[in-house]
């Protein structure tokens, strides 16, 4: 079994990235800026926040955190975004999801210029992405592909089996798994709440991408002999420790190791590269509006 590292992946293409920002600020250009926008005071929605901020610091990029309170209006929220549109000095714009209720989160995301759009959420993107064009691609199912790339799993004709359907792991992860690229190339079945035959699903699996959100759901006796096993899954678990929990994937990690080819660890494996993601979308769009 070998470890798919997160961490020291995304220690190496973060000074990658770092180098080639360095170069670009050589040459007279501006630093690449991300926007964020949160709304409310959901604490995990900070934390997030706060680790992009990091790490654009980190790689040399600027970063602006808008905050607004929880009883923002829709309209007003939609007038913040559009301010942020048309700021040139602007490359990336996320609205960290949830957003409170009374706000649209559909509306949100296609009312980002699909140019800043680092999420990948716009449907213009998810379009793009579905037909195999330049696109940013969310950022988790980019950070798995960089992933599966670096560490050159070989991904063509293989049978992928992805856990969960959501349209910011699961679809977009079966639409860059499906492509005819590298990687890419696999057969790809999407399970999720309804599907009868998991177990026997996963067990014809060559890689498995879990992303269900339920602890240690994936147990040793799911997968088979040899599999490629990614597990996407966070959930904060309460222990007795001083933080009052811990943090689960979505894979019974002490079974499934011992009979997978390579694992990702939680913490330390998707989550990671899931930043990686939305840096590396965030030079993208920095290169597309300073070469106009
Ligand atoms: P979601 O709640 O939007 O979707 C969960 C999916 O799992 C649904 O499609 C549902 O049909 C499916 N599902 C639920 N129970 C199932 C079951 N018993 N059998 C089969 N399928 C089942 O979740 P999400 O936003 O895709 O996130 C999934 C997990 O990944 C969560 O733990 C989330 O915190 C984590 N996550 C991690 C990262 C990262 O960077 N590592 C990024 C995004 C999400």
């Amino acid at each position: 079994m070998e470890l798919l590292d997160g961490k020291f992946l995304a220690k190496a293409i973060k000074e990658e990235l770092k180098e080639k920002i360095a170069g670009y600020k050589a040459q007279g250009w501006r630093a690449p800026h991300l926007c964020a926008i949160l709304v409310g005071e959901d604490g995990a929605s900070q934390t997030y926040v706060a680790s992009k901020e990091r790490d654009c610091k980190e790689l040399g990029m600027d970063s602006t955190v808008l905050k607004f309170p929880a009883y923002i209006s829709e309209d007003e929220l939609l007038g913040e975004i559009e301010k942020v549109n048309i700021n040139k000095n602007i490359d990336g714009l996320i609205v960290q999801m949830p957003v409170p209720e009374h706000i649209s989160s559909l509306k949100v995301m296609n009312h980002i210029d699909p140019s800043k759009d680092v999420d990948g959420f716009h449907p213009m993107n998810v379009g793009m992405m579905f037909k195999g064009l330049d696109a940013f691609l969310p950022a988790t199912p980019y950070g798995i592909m960089m992933m599966l790339e670096r560490y050159k799993i070989e991904t063509s004709g293989k049978h992928a089996v992805i856990i969960g359907r959501s349209d910011i792991v699961g679809k977009p992860m079966a639409a860059l798994l499906m492509q005819n690229s590298n990687p890419g190339n696999c057969t790809v079945t999407v399970c999720h709440s309804r599907t009868k035959n998991l177990k026997e699903l996963c067990l014809q699996a060559d890689i498995i991408v879990a992303a269900l959100g339920r602890p240690e759901f994936l147990k040793g006796d799911m997968v088979k002999e040899g599999a490629v096993v990614i597990d996407v899954g966070i959930t904060r678990v309460d222990a007795e420790n001083e933080r009052g929990y811990v943090i689960k994937g979505d894979v019974a990690y002490d079974e499934v190791a011992p009979k997978s080819s390579y694992i990702t660890p939680v913490p330390g494996g998707v989550g990671l590269m899931t930043r990686i993601g939305l840096l590396q979308n965030t030079l993208k769009a920095y290169e597309w509006h300073m070469k106009g």
